[in-house]
């Protein structure tokens, strides 16, 4: 039985970790790194106890996107003198 469900919107990118981090009641985090979320992973284990937390996330977000040009990189405005 998971502890909570928790939308990744809600969860925090830690940089140390290299995973999104979401508070757990024990003090430390629950985490699940970026790589979990490929695999489909959305269970967010806390390394300090045996809670657990269910991620709700859309897949499709962290699949590794071959067609990434929608995003055309930002312009920079050149100014003519
Ligand atoms: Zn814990």
């Amino acid at each position: 039985m998971s502890y909570d469900d928790v939308e990744i919107e809600d969860m925090d990118w830690n940089e140390k970790l290299q995973a999104y981090t979401y508070p757990c009641p024990c003090g430390d985090l629950f985490q699940i790194t970026k790589k979990d979320l490929k695999l489909g992973e959305e269970i967010a284990r806390c390394p300090s106890c045996s809670l657990y937390i269910t991620v709700i996330y859309n897949a499709e977000d962290f699949v590794d996107q071959k067609s990434n040009k929608n995003l055309t990189p930002t312009r920079k405005t050149i100014s003519v003198a």
